[in-house]
């Protein structure tokens, strides 16, 4: 049998980055909510599109769908607490700073900033499958935070020359 525990374990071999995704009902502080997630992939290039999977029991999944837009932060090394604090695992308020885009927030200091809006949700399992149509990007270069085997870990980017150009 395949418990939670198993699939746990197994995918969290797959490496991934952290995001955090953000959604408010209006351009104004106050009103914003921020979520960690890992749970965040390209999904198509023309038309643009990415897909965020929250959790049914997460406040983003209903955030996502009465907003209709969302934000997706991709962190850099130095963001691990960021990452903890939106996780609700650490209470490091001072550290959150907003930038508005396109009116979506933005997390400072992330390496990629996209503003989406919704264009399907799909129910699967226990999360929901958002997906964004890439509005607008804009990204930075750096190093990113990882997530591996439950753990934030840092990659150290080789040399630009020795670069596969994918
Ligand atoms: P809450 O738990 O209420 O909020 C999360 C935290 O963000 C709280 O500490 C809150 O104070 C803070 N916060 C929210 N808005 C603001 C604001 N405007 N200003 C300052 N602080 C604010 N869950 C998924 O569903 N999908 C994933 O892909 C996913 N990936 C994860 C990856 C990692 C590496 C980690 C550590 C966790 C991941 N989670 C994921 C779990 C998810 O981040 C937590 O369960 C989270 O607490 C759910 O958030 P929530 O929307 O229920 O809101």
């Amino acid at each position: 049998m395949v418990t939670a525990l198993h699939m746990r374990k197994a995918l969290g071999r797959f490496v991934s980055g952290v995001t955090i995704v953000t959604t408010a009902e209006c351009e104004d502080n106050d009103s914003v909510h921020g979520m960690t997630a890992n749970a965040f992939t390209s999904v198509s290039l023309d038309p643009p599109l990415v897909l965020v999977s929250t959790s049914t029991r997460a406040k983003m999944d209903s955030r996502i769908k009465e907003c209709g837009r969302y934000g997706v932060s991709i962190l850099a090394c130095d963001q691990e607490p960021l990452s903890l604090h939106f996780a609700g695992a650490a209470n490091q308020p001072d550290l959150v700073r907003f930038v508005w885009r396109k009116g979506v927030p933005l997390l400072e200091g992330a390496l990629v900033h996209l503003a989406c809006t919704v264009v399907d949700s799909h129910p699967a399992g226990d999360h929901t499958l958002h997906v964004g149509r890439v509005d607008q990007l804009w990204y930075d270069d750096g190093n990113p935070l990882v997530f591996y085997t439950g753990s934030f870990r840092s990659l150290e980017l080789l040399g630009r020359d020795d670069h596969m150009g994918f």
